[in-house]
């Protein structure tokens, strides 16, 4: 049986798609939607792309990157075949922005399945863009949450309102990128709007769902020390000051061929966010400190040498052990 599709309306000049930001509308002339995995088949709305996994790996919850969500536990990881933006510099654009991906079908029950191999914890929709991919997370994260497992979502936060709401009931934690400050950069490099992602970082923050953020610093695009001071105090105030944030160092990629990130503009950044965020990471870069200091009394909670990761400062109430501050770090399978 077909999946029905949600998040889709008649319109006079075809079906319109509302699912995220971009709105588009689906008809004989544009029959798939900017995402590539929801549009028209046989002239009836449908889901090309359900099902359809670019890659299947376990990787490191690190990897995703999040730090306190389950710290050195394993996750299996996959991700549709397509993305809702066009940022210029995506570093994954082989399988997000072109027609020849290949992809594997993989039902729901079999993937729920497979997330429980190897000493997974569940599954991480990443790689691309999930939220474009509606129906099949929805059937496949209860069957993972079933059998005790986690639901992870990396994800450029762009998407609706009232989908962002269903997701946060059958998801676990989030990485979101922030991609920059401005409405100019999300309109110029990624091609669509600000305020969507923003306002989803705040709701997410706001949730029961973990929350971390990535920022990928791209020489001479967002790399003003301004703007970042006006993006850690947006930060702290709509998602607190213990938001986890991941700085991560750009290589030239896809459209975008400026020099990689200098490592010292990256510090500079770090310390920046620092003054006003808690837990601040650096991402993509070899030889940087990247435990998990306690924001109170400096003792490590966590030590990250690579993959390697042991939990070593966390009491069993998730309390720093020498201080007794509480730690904000989810250390056991969270489920709403
Ligand atoms: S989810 Fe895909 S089809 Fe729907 S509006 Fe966004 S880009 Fe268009």
């Amino acid at each position: 049986m077909e999946r029905e599709v949600e998040w889709v309306e008649r319109e006079d000049t075809g079906w319109q798609c509302k699912l995220c930001p971009q709105h588009c509308v689906w008809n004989d002339r544009s029959p798939l939607g900017l995402c590539r995995v929801r549009g028209l088949v046989e002239g009836e709305p449908g889901l090309p792309g359900y099902g359809r996994c670019v890659s299947l790996s376990i990787d490191p919850i690190e990897k995703k990157p999040l730090y306190h969500f389950l710290p050195g536990s394993q996750i299996l990881s996959t991700g549709p075949a397509g993305c809702n933006l066009r940022c210029d510099f995506c570093q994954n654009w082989t399988i997000s922005q072109t027609d020849d991906t290949p992809t594997r079908y993989v039902s729901p029950e079999d993937l729920a399945d497979l997330a429980f191999r190897e000493g997974s914890r569940g599954v991480a929709f990443t790689y691309t863009e999930p939220t474009i991919w509606f129906e099949y997370i929805a059937d496949v994260a209860p069957l993972v949450r079933e059998r005790g497992g986690s639901v992870v979502m990396v994800s450029n936060g762009y998407v609706n309102p009232r989908p962002l709401e269903r997701y946060l009931e059958i998801t676990d934690a989030w990485n979101v990128d922030l991609k920059a400050w401005t409405e100019r950069f999300y309109k110029e490099r990624c091609s669509g709007y600000r305020d969507p992602v923003f306002d989803n970082i705040a709701r997410i923050g706001e949730s029961d769902c973990h929350l971390e953020l990535t920022f990928l610093v791209i020489p001479g695009e967002n790399d003003d020390p301004e703007e970042w001071k006006s993006t850690a105090s947006w930060l702290a105030e709509n998602a607190g000051p213990k938001t986890v944030l991941h700085i991560s160092r750009y290589f030239p990629s896809y459209r975008l061929q400026r020099p990689s990130t200098p490592v010292e503009k990256l510090r500079q950044a770090k310390e920046v966010f620092s003054e006003v965020l808690e837990y601040v990471y650096l991402g993509n870069v070899h030889f940087e400190q990247a435990d998990t200091l306690c924001s109170s009394c400096g003792q490590v909670l966590v030590n990250r040498s690579g993959y390697r990761v042991r939990v070593s400062g966390v009491s069993d109430e998730g309390r720093c052990t020498s201080c007794g501050e509480p730690v904000p770090l989810v250390t056991d399978v969270g489920k709403g």
